[in-house]
């Protein structure tokens, strides 16, 4: 199926490995020009050289921390005429209620709140002038079915979806289309510690705890990155118009729910 979108370009955050770097591939697939970033030189112009030389499209790579000031303006430089943004950072770390303090929820809204606020602000003036455009925000399972270890990531994707919310619908009649992606357990780096976790707090190996964490899900597998791409592109694609402040759930139907 083409997805209607050969030409446009996009920005997708955090982008040298896992989800990020699922969406950037699965866009380039389809003919989208890139700017990409991470903080690591090295990983980052790997991925921008194996995107160029597999799809043929243009990528650009900003190394730059995404939640720092400096680090947006160093991206957005490059990529203030984008036609589809797609948010992304790293998570915060696990831990436990009684010991995050008002500075550990500081960081987690700044990278996982604020920093896509940010950019959506930057970048929607100009699709709206353009009359088209998308943006993904990567967020969390958490969102709707939430990990208590995660507390971070629960309260501050909680204030990203409740932003999401309202602004996709005043940005809907310019064209512009506004979701969010929901990743459940997804084989990444992020999974691996994540399983490490669980490995030192069970006294169980890491192979252990990932295959307990599997046998947790109805799919009995993590996801990919492939598939999490594949549907990052069809919610930027010309067919995602009528799909507005959606909150995309691809949890392998870990999240048990009738609606
Ligand atoms: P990952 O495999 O660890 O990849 C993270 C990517 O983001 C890397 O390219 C990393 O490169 C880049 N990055 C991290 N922090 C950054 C920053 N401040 N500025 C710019 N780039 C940054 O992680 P992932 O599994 O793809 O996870 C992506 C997001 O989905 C995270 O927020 C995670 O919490 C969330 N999530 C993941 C899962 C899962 O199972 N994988 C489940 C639920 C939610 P550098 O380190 O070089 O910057």
């Amino acid at each position: 199926m083409d997805m209607g979108i050969s030409g446009k370009r996009a920005l997708v955050c955090a982008s040298s490995k896992g989800l990020g770097r699922g969406c950037a591939e699965a866009l380039a697939a389809e003919g989208v020009n890139l700017v990409l970033n991470a903080r690591t030189e090295g990983p980052l112009e790997k991925t921008a050289q194996e995107l160029r030389d597999k799809y043929g499209v243009d990528v650009v790579a900003i190394a730059a921390d995404i939640t720092s000031e400096e680090g947006r303006n160093k991206v957005l430089a490059e990529a203030a005429d984008v036609d589809i943004l797609v948010t992304n950072a790293g998570g915060p770390p696990p831990g436990m209620w009684s010991d995050w303090e008002r500075e550990d929820f500081i960081k987690a809204i700044d990278a996982n709140m604020l920093t896509p606020i940010a950019l959506m602000k930057a970048l929607l003036p100009k699709m709206i002038e353009k009359g088209w455009g998308r943006v993904v925000n990567i967020t969390s399972q958490s969102v709707k079915s939430p990990i208590a270890v995660l507390g971070l990531s629960n309260s501050a994707r909680a204030g990203l979806t409740g932003y999401v919310a309202g602004t996709s619908r005043q940005v809907a009649p310019h064209g512009v289309v506004i979701n969010n992606l929901l990743p459940g357990i997804h084989a990444t780096d992020r999974a691996e510690s994540l399983d490490q976790g669980v490995a030192d707090a069970q006294g169980i190996s890491v192979e252990e705890a990932s295959a307990q964490r599997a046998a947790s899900l109805p799919t009995g597998r993590y996801g990919t990155a492939e598939e999490f791409g594949a549907t990052c592109a069809f919610m930027c694609s010309q067919y995602a118009g009528n799909m507005i402040g959606q909150n995309v759930l691809l949890d392998g139907g870990a999240m048990n729910s009738t609606m």
